[in-house]
């Protein structure tokens, strides 16, 4: 086997989702760079990868040295690395850009073997459009954090993908609701496991269902791009920030409603999320 680095996919739960090809190169090489040495050693276990070979972990804390480790095993050791993660494709919400990007400064021999990853999988199964998407990593922790990354998003003319947990989702999705009112999203779980579904709807929506099912399992929630402007070339809800500073509800609503031929109802509802923001 030629001396370099393969990243390799591994499944996101149904373990019939690796790669022939994947499960080879495994069982070829020397090395193998993962976050967590006995998930990996279970997984490859399962796949019936010998584990007659070495282990050297990257995680956040560690991915600098390690790198360099790593590195010297392929260039003075001759050896052949697979990069791995605990789940899906390594450095997607997962480490090895910093050990990519050294192997490419060495002039390294790097490849990458194909495969799952849950935010490709979700955005098939959701139905909202595709051509166009921004991937946004895992959600802030914090209700000003989450506010602050969908206030970015919010007028993002593409659907926004986001990794999330089962035990912050509902906080998520009040959050949602206040940013993004009556916009569709989407929450993918459990992706090719026994209880994978996709749900769509509003916040308002998810939020009621989750309430009466406990959240569970691994997740991930998209957001429908931003609606077309109005054909009046208005900007409805900066228009109502601005005139809302010094106007009453009612008098913005009115005034606003006549100008763009938008019902009255539409634009209170609006006003009223601005009003319940401050
Ligand atoms: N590298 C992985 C990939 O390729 O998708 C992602 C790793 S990231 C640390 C883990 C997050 O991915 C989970 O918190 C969840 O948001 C998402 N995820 C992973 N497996 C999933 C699954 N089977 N169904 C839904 N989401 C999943």
């Amino acid at each position: 086997m030629k001396k370099g680095l393969y990243i390799v996919a591994t499944p996101i739960g149904n373990l019939g989702d690796i790669s022939p090809r994947a499960i080879e190169t495994l069982k070829q090489v020397d090395v193998i760079a993962c976050e967590d040495t006995r998930i990996s050693k279970k997984l490859l276990s399962l796949l019936g990868v010998g584990l007659n070979k070495e282990f050297i972990t990257l995680h956040d804390h560690n991915e600098e040295v390690h790198a360099e480790e790593l590195i010297k095993k392929i260039q003075e050791e001759n050896k052949s690395v697979a990069l791995i993660s605990d789940a899906g494709s390594p450095l997607i919400s997962d480490p090895g850009y910093k050990l990519i990007r050294r192997c490419r400064q060495e002039n390294i021999y790097i490849t990458v073997l194909p495969g799952c990853c849950a935010l490709i999988c979700a955005l098939q199964l959701a139905g909202l459009p595709t051509n166009k998407f921004m991937f946004c990593g895992f959600i802030p922790n914090k209700d000003k954090g989450r506010a602050e990354a969908f206030e970015e998003i919010k007028k993002l003319k593409a659907t926004t993908v986001f990794y999330e947990t089962a035990s912050r989702i509902l906080k998520t999705l009040e959050v949602v609701k206040k940013i993004f009112g009556d916009r569709e999203i989407a929450v993918a779980r459990e992706i090719s496991k026994i209880y994978e579904e996709c749900l769509n709807g509003t916040a308002a929506g998810l939020i009621a269902h989750f309430e009466e099912h406990t959240p569970k399992g691994e997740m991930v929630l998209m957001i429908s791009p931003a609606p077309e402007e109005e054909k009046t070339g208005i900007d409805l809800e900066e228009e109502l920030r601005q005139r809302l500073q010094n106007k009453s509800v009612k008098t913005a609503v009115k005034e606003l409603s006549e100008e763009t031929g938008i019902s009255k109802k539409e634009v209170y509802q609006i006003a009223l999320r601005i009003k319940d923001e401050e």
